[in-house]
């Protein structure tokens, strides 16, 4: 429990069992989780506390979202540096098309990427899609 609660503690995130309990897995299980996962991981929780904690984890950049184009967001933990105002997590995501996971590529980096003028730019996700080392085997 000690890493989740620094980590609250850091991003100045009111500290609550919930966000404890969800935050702790996150870095026990070091991958992408969604609402639905953590629904079946948590059955005792309610759905909306659960959705709740990733939404304000999120907004204090303790997560970050992934979207596939499935329209179920995955969530994976931020780099430490990340905050609400500078909260651009710029790794590339992989999904592997057999198990389906998604996993974040941290040893690379997006480069930046000049928009012509008039565009704002809010988020970058590039999405990998292949095979993952586990289904090579
Ligand atoms: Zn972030
Ligand atoms: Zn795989
Ligand atoms: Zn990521």
């Amino acid at each position: 429990m000690e890493k989740a609660h620094k980590i609250l503690e850091q991003k100045a995130v009111r500290i609550t069992p919930m966000r404890q309990i969800i935050l702790e897995y996150f870095l026990q299980n070091n991958g992408t989780f969604g609402l639905i996962e953590l629904e079946n991981t948590f059955p005792k929780s309610d759905r909306i506390t659960i959705y709740r904690t990733l939404k304000t984890f999120e907004e204090k950049s303790i997560l970050h979202g992934i979207k596939n184009g499935t329209g179920e967001v995955k969530y994976a933990l931020c780099d430490e540096h990340c905050t609400p105002i500078h909260h651009i997590d710029k790794h590339p995501h992989f999904q592997c098309e057999q198990c389906k996971k998604i996993t974040c590529i941290n040893s690379l980096v997006i480069p930046e990427m000049e928009l012509p003028k008039g565009y704002i730019q809010k988020e970058m996700t590039i999405l990998i899609k292949g095979i993952c080392p586990d289904c090579q085997e």
